[in-house]
């Protein structure tokens, strides 16, 4: 039974912000308590055993068996000095959210007491009963089981009573069921072909790490008017609601004050957050009403992925204590902007060179040049995967509909890198190189105030921002692992074919700086394309991306073939990420998904109709029927009830109409429903189906406007936007 409204708004009338028990120490001073991090596991290890999994860390070295007995132990020791009594495998099956089955420490002894154990082998490998998680055909049921193995890269952290240990999820078969397996791989292809790149100007580096920063937007609403919202509680997003007289036009919200009730959640939330090593430090309002966003410092990506996961759950479950329920969909509210998660990416080298930072030398230019430039190009080659990487039925809302960012993928660089790019396209700048015999002339000068100074153009879905580049596309719900894999998978195949070009023309004789400046200006000539500075939202770049010969790809099911074409089969291939059973899985299983969420969705919006808004509409319809013919009874002409019959007349349009649309969705999603051919019923379910959605919205919101307020089952949106 879903909540009645006005008991709802009597719930958060009466809410009180709850007491929680925030440290009084100093946040140095409880980062990190309930992570198994190197700190710890110096203390609890040997000096030994500490050396190998540090390198195991730090260099990807698989750990012996009698070493994983004795960080077992360790961990076991450290976690129930904790209070831990369980541990669980923590995995990212492609469901979207983590996965976790919590076994005890405790074993029975045969004397019939009991002793707490936990093994090297409970640590390194579990099966879980996996069958129940999407597959995409890859697991039939006799091989239905499935492994996870434990990722030393990512500590193991306590969340309540129990030790979880990040692990990968592959199925018996070794291919991979989960979105960190692809996302190692690619930054094992990226860490390989950027050094060997980077070792044409510094021999000493011997790593390179992708980092990662991500910007987390969403929106809370109280738990109570969660629960009268049937649709808000089972599909994320309101599908009825008459837009609020205020909302965002005033632009009252975006960093202003953060109410007290909202502020209490962050704190909390934060702290929690803290504890587990998730180094949060931005906070504010954002545009929207309601929406919020946090930001950590950045880390290693596949750190970075794990804790942005982590977060969404501690946000969840904090939340519930504060009487607010996250919503993490990328467009809960029509009319309102929509949340994303800023994914702020950029390579750093085992020295601490971050390559995406314009050095101060003519060399450190070079070499910032050169990965600049290939990113662009990778961008632009591949542009078709990354928009598949960020496709799904929530993001369809932002993407495809003039929202930021848009579907179609360009790059932004700001007017002096513009400029520097544009200078070397246009010169003759290896030929100058040459003639003054002196390496360096020909580089132009990169403006070193760039950090603080990059525009701002925030239509961009992939930004330059000083020394980062700033993907924007990605939904608030997502897991960054998909397009952080596509993205560094992207760079180490073009700097795998950067290399091979400059070594080809070092091999004729060329100088190697003249090399690296030919193939730079080449990569810079085959990329223009990619290139905007211009409005992203605006009609004319829709236009001229098109005459660019842009892709403009508006909706997910067309957007996801980009993962099984012939190019993307060979790139996978050569960098080893996905095998082709492994992609064509993914694609189904992305399909699978669209299609049954806006099942789901329309299912919603059916019963929704017709169970409660066209019931609370004749109710009020009722009663001034009632109201018509009492007034006739006292003998009154018709002025006296005029506007009660333009009322019931309007309120029978409505009605017809919610329940002519209702009755022809359900008709298309039954022929749907018959499709064989899972991405022809994607879009079908997005074109036939999904279609319905906006007139039935049309009537149900206008019967809002009409009836009786009193009357009006769900909270409205001027309920559910505002905290006190
Ligand atoms: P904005 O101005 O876009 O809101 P910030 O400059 O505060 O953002 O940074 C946003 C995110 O980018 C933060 O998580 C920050 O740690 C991260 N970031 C900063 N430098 C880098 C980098 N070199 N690589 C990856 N992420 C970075
Ligand atoms: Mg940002």
């Amino acid at each position: 039974m879903f909540n009645n409204r006005f008991q709802a708004l009597q719930a958060v009338s009466n809410r009180e912000i709850p007491e929680i028990k925030l440290p009084s120490s100093k946040i140095s001073d409880y980062f990190g308590v309930n992570v198994f991090d190197k700190l710890k596991m110096k203390e609890f290890l040997s000096q030994d055993a500490y050396a190998v999994i540090v390198n195991s860390i730090d260099n990807g070295v698989p750990i012996p068996r009698d070493m994983a007995e004795q960080v077992a132990s360790s961990m076991k020791t450290w976690a129930m000095a904790k209070g831990a009594t369980h541990y669980t495998h923590w995995f990212q099956p492609l469901t979207g959210s983590t996965a976790e089955k919590h076994d005890a420490f405790f074993e029975p002894t045969a004397d019939g007491g009991a002793i707490e154990r936990f093994s090297g082998d409970a640590l390194s490998q579990q099966e879980p009963d996996a069958s129940s998680f999407p597959n995409g055909g890859i697991r039939n049921t006799f091989e239905a089981r499935g492994y996870t193995a434990w990722d030393p890269s990512s500590p193991a952290f306590i969340i309540g009573r129990t030790l979880c240990i990040p692990t990968v999820f592959v199925s018996y078969t070794g291919e991979a069921l989960d979105y960190k397996v692809p996302l190692l791989k690619a930054l094992n292809a990226l860490d390989k072909a950027a050094v060997d790149v980077c070792h044409y100007f510094d021999k000493s580096i011997e790593k390179v790490n992708a980092s990662l920063g991500i910007e987390q937007e969403y929106f809370l609403v109280d738990t109570a008017l969660f629960n009268a919202r049937p649709d808000l509680a089972l599909t994320g997003r309101a599908l009825f609601g008459h837009m609020s007289a205020k909302n965002q036009q005033l632009e009252d919200h975006y960093f202003g004050a953060i109410p007290s009730r909202v502020y209490a959640f962050m704190q909390d939330m934060e702290t929690e957050a803290l504890k587990l090593g998730i180094p949060l430090k931005t906070r504010h309002n954002e545009v929207a009403p309601s929406q919020f966003e946090c930001a950590p410092i950045y880390e290693e990506i596949n750190l970075a992925i794990d804790h942005n996961q982590l977060l969404m759950d501690i946000m969840d479950r904090v939340a519930q204590r504060h009487h607010f329920k996250v919503l993490l969909h990328e467009k809960p509210y029509a009319g309102i902007n929509g949340s994303g998660k800023h994914n702020n990416w950029s390579l750093i080298t085992n020295t601490g060179k971050n390559l995406l930072s314009p050095g101060k030398t003519p060399k450190n230019n070079l070499m910032f040049l050169t990965f600049f430039v290939n990113t662009i190009k990778a961008v632009h080659d591949h542009a078709d995967l990354l928009r598949a990487s960020i496709a799904s039925v929530n993001n369809d809302h932002r993407l495809g509909a003039n929202e930021a960012p848009p579907a179609i993928i360009s790059i932004f660089l700001g007017s002096q890198l513009t400029e520097v790019l544009d200078e070397i396209d246009t010169s003759r700048l290896s030929k100058k190189i040459k003639e003054e015999n002196s390496l360096w002339q020909g580089i132009p000068k990169i403006p070193q105030i760039l950090k603080d100074n990059t525009d701002r153009n925030r239509t961009s879905p992939f930004a330059f921002t000083g020394n980062k580049f700033e993907l924007r596309a990605v939904g608030s719900s997502a897991n960054s692992a998909s397009p952080m894999t596509v993205l560094n998978l992207i760079m180490a195949d073009q700097l795998k074919k950067f290399k091979y070009d400059v070594d080809k023309l070092i091999k004729k004789g060329e100088k190697k700086d003249v090399a690296l400046m030919t193939i730079i200006k080449r990569c810079i000539k085959e990329s223009r394309a990619i290139r905007f500075e211009g409005n992203g939202y605006s009609e004319e770049w829709e236009r001229e991306a098109e005459e660019r010969g842009l892709a403009n790809v508006k909706t997910t099911p067309k957007a996801l073939d980009a993962l099984i074409t012939d190019k993307a089969e060979v790139l996978f291939e050569e960098t080893g990420v996905f095998t082709k059973r492994e992609a064509h899985a993914r694609h189904e299983i992305l399909l699978d998904n669209f299609y049954k969420k806006l099942q789901i969705e329309a299912r919603v919006i059916g019963e929704l109709a017709i169970n409660i808004l066209i019931p609370a509409a004749l109710t009020y319809q009722s009663k001034l029927v009632e109201n018509v013919k009492g007034l006739k009874d006292l003998g009154l002409d018709r002025t006296a009830y005029e506007a009660q019959l333009d009322i019931i007349n309007k309120i029978a349009e409505h009605v017809n109409g919610l329940k002519k649309n209702v009755d022809e969705m359900i008709n298309e999603r039954k022929t749907a429903n018959k499709v064989e051919d899972l991405r022809q019923r994607a879009i079908d379910y997005d074109e036939k189906v999904k279609t319905y959605f906006a007139p039935i919205r049309y009537h149900a919101d206008k019967l809002e406007t009409l009836v009786d307020d009193s009357l009006w089952p769900l909270p409205k949106f001027r309920e559910l936007l505002f905290i006190k």
